[in-house]
């Protein structure tokens, strides 16, 4: 029976595919990915650690191969919505990881 591997985009770790969360973009937002939906993915461990150094590293951009946001609080969001439906996120526009300061006023 044939292993699937994917890398977190996290910690680069090869991992099975079974063992890590999916992510997904819509539009240009990521959000969590279902088992069988089409499009580009992203995985990551289950891992906090991993998650935060994937947005240090805006791999999400990379993994997506375009400028993406990501909800910081799509990580808690994720703990509870991975194993079931995927839910689009909506309202996530001023969360983008470019900006080191978001939503300061000048
Ligand atoms: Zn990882």
């Amino acid at each position: 029976m044939a292993v699937i591997e994917r890398t977190c985009i996290g910690c680069r770790t090869r991992r099975r595919r079974d063992d890590l969360i999916r992510l997904q973009v819509v539009g240009n937002v990521v959000v969590p990915g279902g088992a069988h939906t089409p499009g580009r993915s992203a995985y990551l461990c289950p891992s906090r650690a991993c998650w935060d150094a994937a947005l240090r590293r805006k791999a999400f951009a990379r993994a997506f191969r375009m400028p993406v946001k990501v909800d910081p609080t799509l990580w808690e969001r994720l703990q509870g919505d991975h194993v079931s439906a995927p839910r689009l996120v909506s309202g996530t526009g001023r969360a983008a990881i470019d900006g080191s300061r978001a939503g300061r006023d000048e």
